[in-house]
């Protein structure tokens, strides 16, 4: 009889796709699959991105060879990222690993396996990425991109829509390449008209990574008229700094992101903008972070993620001078942090009194926990459903926001939504 398998998926929503394709495939060839905790085979998908990722993958792979040596499970298997980069010296310091496997190939049949709760999935349409930031180990373990075909995403998003999943959540490093590699002219917004005809059943759809290099009038006009679209634009932009910028190879100067920014509000008024930002990025004067941090507190982001620079062998950032040293990090980390549960807040304040759409995530504690458009699932804050009625995971409800939280909205359920 073949051996039960249970999977721990560690990173990011994109790890969590492959997880999924792995466990997919190994249903597929009889396996049995488990809880990690009833397994006799565990299988751990690491993330090598940046320092703390890879020490909690190590942590995890060292707590199942614990498990090993008990006897609770047989074999131990790494996947993923991490064992793609290290793999030669991991296999020399962690014999008791069984296998070291790399990267997963992102053509997959149908995935039957959801690692996510029912009412929500992510679509990876996209493997590798276009870019060559300075920073990033992104493109050495991945690859360069390689995207879905379009009849492919299109035959998931059927098998979505006949489930009637809530979320759709279209990933990939930077989805804004898409089809470039396929000579696909449009690529995402061509993509994105056909992927909303078939999503009719679907509830809202989600898009994850977009670079601001290649954001264009067109696709900012899908996410403002498509009703299905969620007005959330995940912008990352690292600095803001010219200076910074051109060291990180991002491509956009400061008054491009500036002139970025100002279209996307006035194309879309309503939107939730998140950006993602490094602080420490080697040569950032004291100046530069002063004007990033000036940045953030004008343009008010409505959600940011603030990263510590991570010094990463095999990029080219790797070799720059003037590394910023640790605590100088942590300082300017604080910062950001800081300015931005203030503004957290500010935004938070301007939805008193209004109603929004909220999707039901898990009941929690006398009430339920949602989101609302503007929350991807995972990184943003929540919302704190107050009701009279029973509502079940992926139901939607009118929210009538009556307080707010650092990050969190509270509100009560006016009428249901059908
Ligand atoms: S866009 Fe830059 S940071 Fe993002 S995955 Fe690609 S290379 Fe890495």
């Amino acid at each position: 009889m073949k051996p039960r398998i249970g999977i721990l998926s560690l990173g990011c929503p994109r790890n969590l796709v492959d997880s999924e394709v792995i466990l997919s495939r190994l249903s597929g060839k009889g396996y049995k699959i488990v809880d990690i905790d009833k397994a006799q085979v565990a299988v751990v998908n690491t993330c090598a991105f940046i320092k703390e990722a890879k020490q909690e993958s190590i942590d995890v792979i060292l707590d199942l060879i614990d498990l090993k040596k008990q006897g609770k499970i047989k074999k131990l298997i790494v996947y993923g990222c991490l064992s793609q980069r290290y793999k030669d010296t991991l296999a020399r310091e962690l014999p008791e690993v069984d296998a070291f496997l790399g990267r997963v190939s992102p053509e997959s049949k149908v995935i039957e396996y959801s690692l996510t709760p029912s009412h929500y999935a992510y679509l990876k349409v996209c493997e590798g990425c276009i870019n060559q930031c300075s920073f990033c180990i992104i493109p050495k373990i991945k690859g360069k991109l390689v995207s879905l075909s379009v009849a492919s995403i299109l035959h998931k998003v059927e098998g979505f829509n006949r489930q009637g999943l809530s979320e759709l959540n279209i990933i990939g490093q930077d989805i804004t390449g898409f089809g470039l590699d396929r000579g696909l002219r449009p690529g995402l917004t061509g993509l994105l008209k056909k992927v909303v005809q078939k999503a009719r059943r679907i509830g809202w759809i989600r898009l994850l990574y977009l670079n601001p290099e290649r954001l264009s009038d067109e696709l900012l006009k899908i996410i403002r008229d498509e009703e299905k679209i969620c007005k959330y634009i995940d912008l990352p932009i690292q600095h803001i700094s010219s200076r910074i910028l051109r060291l990180m190879h991002r491509g956009a100067t400061r008054d491009k992101i500036l002139s970025i920014i100002d279209r996307v509000r006035k194309v879309i008024p309503d939107v939730g903008l998140r950006t993602s930002i490094i602080v420490g990025f080697p040569g950032e004067r004291e100046k530069d972070f002063k004007e990033l941090l000036r940045f953030i507190e004008d343009t008010k982001f409505e959600r940011l993620g603030a990263f510590r620079y991570s010094r990463e062998e095999g990029t080219k950032a790797y070799n720059l001078p003037q590394q910023v040293p640790e605590s100088v990090k942590s300082q300017r980390f604080n910062q950001v942090m800081s300015s931005q549960q203030a503004i957290s807040q500010e935004v938070n304040k301007k939805f008193i009194g209004k109603k929004i759409r909220v999707l039901i995530d898990a009941p929690s504690q006398g009430c339920y926990i949602g989101r609302s458009q503007f929350d991807a699932p995972e990184v943003d804050g929540v919302v704190y459903v107050h009701s009279k009625s029973k509502h079940h995971r992926g139901d939607f409800v009118n929210l009538r926001v009556t307080d707010t939280l650092e990050y969190d909205l509270v509100g009560e359920v006016e009428n249901e939504l059908s």
